[in-house]
């Protein structure tokens, strides 16, 4: 039987491990780090609970009504009825899991129809979808350059572009953070012949800067590389058509790897491209294979999801509104921000050091908001900051009682004069 692997079985007090041996002593640095900041009397900002979630915007927190100011819900999809009736009706019709991988019995109606819904809204002839949009990276990264090939990454790629690396066999070059000059540099070093996939982001989650997509494309074809854009945080609202930054700036990426966790309103990923042999990922890439497949009620939610991004051009017009006011007065407190314009719904107030910015993020909560706290290693250049996502939801006067906050907490924390 499985009794000996049972809690009951295990002793209370577990003999001691020689620190040497013991393979969680590598943790105590963090877990010092980790108290000392819970010392200083502060909530754990890396511990927060939704106690209740009202709408895209407004949750309760430690029993307070509190504007969310840092979730990934662009486009404010989480509550929409229709999006919620889909995901229901699945239910209902197909249980609540698949119980099996999509190569096996995990494909269901509404995989096909998320696929479809995929195809339509990027005009592409196929669409894959995975668990994650991190597996998506992992699995599309790791499949497409093998052995004896290149991925040349941005330095500041997400983590999941980065374990997506480190699961194939590929050499991996990174180029300084849209240095379109480096990009070149490095690629005219590599072996001509050599197969090379060229590793984008639409827009940069930390500080919220886009790349400039089109220079870069055209540099990569120039050394003969392929390229794939990650457009996670760019889908819905940038472009005509809401595809992304590379729709916005005109360019022929040949993959997209895109996200339901953030505009779509829901969980997975998936990529889409035009490559006439695109269907052979299916066959060979080992995150789509090895893992059960997404649950009928999440593909439902998606794929109603995806079809309504098409046609909201309000809500995409209203974010955009959202991030020219935040930004803009934000900016007029003094505030420093991670870009000078307002180029996505991402907005990153800049903080002088760990402590500053947790007294701020602190002073936010206090008052009713939510912004996500960013440390190193998640971002660049050691910096500390307050990182606020908008929705399309957000109405005007929250953004006003956001900026009331935020001017409160800068002053109480001598972040602003
Ligand atoms: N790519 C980027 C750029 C991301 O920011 C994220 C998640 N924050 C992902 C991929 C992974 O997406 P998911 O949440 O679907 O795993």
């Amino acid at each position: 039987t499985d009794a000996g692997q049972t809690t009951e079985t295990l002793p209370a007090d577990p003999p001691a491990v020689a620190p040497e041996r013991d393979l969680m002593s590598k943790f105590d640095g963090l877990i010092a780090e980790r108290q000392a900041l819970i010392d200083t009397g502060v909530t754990d900002p890396f511990a927060i609970v939704m106690e209740q979630v009202k709408s895209p915007t407004e949750a309760v927190i430690k029993g307070k009504d509190t504007i969310l100011l840092g979730t990934y819900n662009y486009m404010g999809m989480t509550f929409d009825p229709d999006v919620i009736q889909a995901g229901k009706d699945a239910l209902d019709q197909f249980g609540s899991g698949t119980n099996g991988s999509r190569m096996l019995n995990g494909t269901f109606r509404d995989h096909m129809e998320v696929e479809d819904a995929l195809r339509d809204f990027y005009g592409t002839t196929g669409a894959i979808v995975f668990s994650t949009g991190y597996m998506a990276n992992l699995g599309m990264i790791s499949t497409l350059a093998g052995k004896g090939e290149y991925v040349i990454l941005d330095a500041d790629s997400h983590a999941s572009i980065y374990d997506g690396c480190k699961q194939g066999y590929a050499e991996v070059v990174r180029f300084r953070h849209n240095s379109v000059e480096d990009l070149d540099k490095r690629l005219g070093r590599l072996p001509k012949e050599a197969g090379k996939l060229v590793v984008l982001e639409g827009v940069y989650s930390m500080l919220g800067d886009i790349a400039p997509l089109k220079e870069m494309v055209d540099v990569a074809k120039k050394h003969g590389a392929m390229t794939l854009s990650d457009e996670a945080h760019s889908m819905g609202f940038y472009g005509p058509n809401g595809r992304g930054v590379y729709e916005e700036q005109g360019c022929d990426v040949d993959f997209i790897v895109g996200t339901f966790s953030k505009s779509v309103g829901t969980v997975g990923g998936f990529c889409v491209s035009n490559h006439p042999k695109f269907e052979a990922i299916r066959l060979a890439c080992r995150p789509y294979i090895f893992t059960a497949s997404l649950p009928p009620s999440v593909v439902a939610t998606a794929a109603t999801s995806i079809r309504k991004l098409k046609h909201a051009h309000n809500k995409r017009q209203h974010l955009w509104e959202n991030a020219r006011k935040l930004h803009g007065g934000l900016t007029a407190m003094g505030f420093k921000l991670g870009t000078e314009k307002p180029d996505s719904a991402i907005i990153a107030v800049i903080l002088n050091d760990q402590e500053q910015a947790v007294m701020m993020w602190q002073a936010l909560l206090d008052g009713g908001l939510y912004v996500n706290m960013a440390r190193p290693p998640a971002t660049p250049a050691g910096t500390f900051l307050l990182r606020c996502s908008l929705c399309a939801e957000h109405t005007s006067g929250q953004i006003d009682r956001i900026l009331g906050m935020f001017q409160a907490a800068g002053r109480a924390t001598s972040a602003i004069g």
